[in-house]
């Protein structure tokens, strides 16, 4: 099995050998065809099964495929993330799926000038990846609207909850349109998990791997 028949673009397929993605993860396989039709998913799934390809390669062809090129000061995707560390991870492996393509991708993080970070986004990115602490700093600041942010993911939404983010991430909520695909990762479902997925997600797709 390969990764042709999952519905991705053809720019993000030449992509792959590069990267070193020749055969999909159950979760790939699984996840990828719902993700690329717009369906929003929750994914019970560890770190090391292939996750962040399973979001970022359909997230990345549906930028490709449909909408506009950012306006300044707006984020067509938000991936948040709860370190880092793992925000790092996951920008440098999109910034690899979407290579050669016009898809702009920065990823703000804590402990990082914020006003370079500032002075990035007044261009408009395509994906932003974000930790929620910092994320809400730039917002508070008027460096970026979710006004029109038609995707998101939360990624390790179980570390997110256990660092104390839930009210952050109840007010980045408020700040999307309702009108948007939503992607939740978590390795554990407790009922506050339950409760968020219920709020963030609309008829999701369940794959646990
Ligand atoms: P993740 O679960 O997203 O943190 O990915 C764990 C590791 O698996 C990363 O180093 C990926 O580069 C690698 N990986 C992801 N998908 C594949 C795949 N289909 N084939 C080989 N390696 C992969």
């Amino acid at each position: 099995e390969n990764f042709d028949n999952l519905g991705l673009s053809k720019q993000v397929l030449e992509n792959l050998p590069a990267i070193g993605l020749t055969k999909p993860t159950p979760i790939q396989a699984e996840a990828i065809p719902h993700i690329v039709k717009g369906r929003d998913l929750l994914g019970l799934a560890q770190t090391g099964t292939g996750k962040t390809a399973a979001f970022g390669l359909p997230m990345v062809t549906r930028l490709i495929e449909y909408g506009k090129r950012p306006t300044p000061k707006s984020v067509r995707a938000l991936i948040l993330a709860p370190t880092r560390e793992l925000a790092t991870q996951i920008s440098d492996n999109v910034t690899a799926y979407a290579d050669g393509t016009p898809i702009r991708v920065f990823r703000v993080v804590g402990g990082a000038s914020i006003n370079v970070q500032v002075e990035k986004l007044k261009r408009g990115v395509d994906v932003l990846i974000a930790t929620p602490g910092r994320l809400m700093d730039l917002l508070d600041r008027g460096a970026l609207t979710l006004a029109d942010t038609k995707y998101l993911v939360l990624d390790e939404a179980d570390q997110m909850l256990d660092i104390g983010f839930i009210h952050t991430l109840r007010q980045i909520a408020r700040l999307l349109p309702r009108d948007r695909q939503t992607l939740l990762f978590s390795a554990t479902m407790p009922k506050l998990m339950e409760e968020l997925a219920d709020s963030y997600l609309t008829d999701p797709v369940r794959v646990a791997v």
